[in-house]
């Protein structure tokens, strides 16, 4: 099971920005750091996000479309320690806008380390995103930094905090881009999401 040939095809800085409403898209997001760029390249199989060369603090949503099917989107991290609150303002701004006007938004995938399982950072964007009424999957991601007994602790702790929400799923999926494990049901799961 594969996903279509990701290609990059805008970048957003401000609203006006975003590329046209025309495939159903699914998002992603999470702490700065989390893993997300190493998932969203496990996810597609190849290099699509290159670590390398991303600028720690671009504050840009970024859009690639998979195939003409549908579109992937990569949203700026959040949960920087260093960040100015003009700069933290301008986040909150690009994303709520995104969140709350994108027609073609059918889920928000919330990238958590397994690690630290639920933080601050993620409590308060859930807060945000879960008013909206936008359908939500957590993924644990470095599940290969825990030991299995640990992780099955955890992704009970995780699972008793997303109750909280309405419109988060009840089961997190759990995942490791470095070992592969689990991408193949994440895979499953967007291509669910967007019926391809
Ligand atoms: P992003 O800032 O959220 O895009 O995070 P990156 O994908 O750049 O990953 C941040 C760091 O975590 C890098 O050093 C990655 O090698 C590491 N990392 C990402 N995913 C995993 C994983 O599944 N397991 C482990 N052990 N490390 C990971």
């Amino acid at each position: 099971l594969e996903l279509p040939h990701l290609s990059f095809f805008a970048g957003a800085k401000i609203p006006s920005s975003f590329p046209p409403e025309r495939v159903s898209e699914v998002a992603f997001v999470g702490r700065s750091n989390v893993g997300k760029s190493s998932l969203i390249n496990a996810l597609a199989d190849t290099t699509v996000v290159r670590t390398s060369d991303k600028p720690g603090l671009t504050r840009q949503i970024n859009f690639y479309a998979a195939g003409k099917i549908f579109n992937m989107v990569d949203m700026p991290g959040y949960g920087f320690a260093y960040v100015k609150e003009e700069e933290k303002t301008q986040w909150r701004e690009l994303m709520e806008t995104y969140i709350s006007t994108r027609k073609t938004l059918r889920k928000i995938f919330v990238i958590v380390d397994a690690r630290h399982g639920i933080k601050l950072a993620d409590v308060e964007f859930l807060e945000v995103l879960d008013k909206k009424g936008v359908e939500i999957q957590i993924v644990l991601t470095k599940c290969d930094m825990v030991i299995p007994p640990d992780l099955a602790r955890r992704y009970v702790v995780v699972k008793e905090k997303l109750q909280h929400y309405k419109n988060v799923a009840d089961d997190p999926l759990m995942v490791s881009a470095r070992k592969k494990t689990g991408i193949l049901k994440l895979r499953k799961e967007v291509l669910r999401t967007v019926d391809a």
